[in-house]
């Protein structure tokens, strides 16, 4: 049988990882600037995680959401705790796609309306509803094109306000920071818009934190920089370090009612074993400070570079344009080159989107040779 050839493959193999490094078959160090795509959040093979997950794994691995599940509660107490989001219920599920999903179903329960606000050059996953909500024209089949979902410019307060007026929307969904648009931030004054007119005219926020959530952009969902509460929060991507598991964070307004959402496979015993390790892991080694921190640093000795054209981004999640190269030019030359590993977005951009324990010494080792790789 051969694999469904949908996948861009580099011609490269990691075999081991560990913390911000992975390893090929030989032995080479490859420094983890892309994170598996924003996945890997506390490092590869963290003792603490790999502790806690092989320890589960050989007790109960997995059941079904019948019975009781003590592990789903010590994750809704912990995440709830370290978002600030204490008094939001959790439902769990299985990949960023799949929260989306439910978030829109929750919007349309709870409202009675039908259809969603989007914004340009959004992302929100590839199956059905989050890719009708997906502004690229290019993943998305006739199946998905549905009258249920509308565009407006990201920023563009007049043309929300409007659409917003028309109070037809269940909800609205926007990216904390637009990640496969290339690194793009919703302005403070246009979430604080947003929420406003959520507010009056009875359409729920959607925040779709899924890459920009989780303590990448150096707090704990980018949102809140902008001090705003949205009625839904989407987690997934950073969530469990690679192991699939993805989260629904729901306001004390939205009303539960039984059967309304559910999974098979969403909140199970070695899923939750993950994620509560990943909040653990977090929280005892200050993971969003360290963050911002290298963030930080990461943005402002990028700017100083003069074939960088722009720099983007919060915390860890940045994304640079540099002068004469197109991003997978550059990537490529980055990973086979000077062996790191970044991601791309777009045709110019490159992500950066490495684990949040990434050290000012690896930072410094990406700086020095990224300084070689641009120089003309
Ligand atoms: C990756 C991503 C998704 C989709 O997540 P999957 O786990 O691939 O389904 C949705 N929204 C954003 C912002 C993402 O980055």
């Amino acid at each position: 049988m051969n694999l469904f050839d949908v996948y861009s493959l580099y011609d490269i193999e990691p075999v081991k990882g560990k913390g911000s490094h992975v390893f090929t078959a030989d032995g080479t160090d490859y420094l983890d600037l892309y994170g598996g795509h924003a996945v890997i959040s506390i490092g590869h093979a963290h003792p603490v995680y790999v502790k806690a997950i092989s320890e589960q794994v050989s007790n109960l691995g997995f059941y079904s959401n019948s019975v009781q599940n003590a592990l789903q509660e010590r994750l809704a107490e912990k995440l709830g705790k370290l978002s600030g989001y204490e008094d939001y219920s959790l439902f769990l599920c299985n990949s960023g796609a799949e929260a989306n999903e439910n978030a829109f179903k929750l919007a349309s329960f709870t409202t009675g309306r039908a259809k969603i606000l989007a914004f340009g050059k959004a992302f929100h996953g590839r199956t059905s509803g989050a890719v009708s909500a997906t502004d690229n024209p290019a993943i998305r089949a006739p199946f998905n094109e549905t009258a249920n979902v509308d565009f407006v410019p990201l920023n563009d307060s007049e043309a929300a306000v409007k659409a917003l007026s028309t109070k037809e929307y269940a909800g609205v969904i926007i990216e904390g920071i637009q990640g496969v648009s290339g690194i793009h931030e919703p302005t403070p004054e246009f979430l604080m818009l947003l929420r406003e007119e959520c507010k009056k005219t009875g359409t729920l926020l959607i925040l779709d934190e899924i890459q920009s959530g989780y303590g990448r952009s150096g707090k704990f969902f980018a949102h809140q920089y902008a001090g705003i509460r949205p009625d839904i929060i989407t987690c997934a991507k950073g969530i469990a370090n690679g192991f699939p598991c993805a989260a629904v964070l729901i306001s004390p307004e939205i009303p539960a009612k039984k059967g309304m959402l559910g999974t098979t496979f969403g909140g199970n015993h070695l899923a939750c074993a993950a994620a509560i390790a990943v909040l653990d892991v977090m929280e005892n080694e200050n993971l969003v400070e360290n963050a911002r921190e290298v963030g930080e640093y990461l943005i402002s000795e990028l700017r100083k570079i003069p074939e960088v054209k722009d720099v983007r981004g919060k915390g860890l999640m940045i994304g640079l344009e540099v002068e004469g190269f197109t991003g997978s030019d550059l990537r490529k030359k980055l990973l086979f080159d000077h062996h790191i590993f970044t991601g791309g977005a777009g045709q110019y951009t490159v992500r950066l989107l490495p684990a949040l324990s990434l050290s000012k010494e690896e930072a410094d080792r990406f700086l020095t040779e990224f300084k070689k790789a641009v120089k003309k």
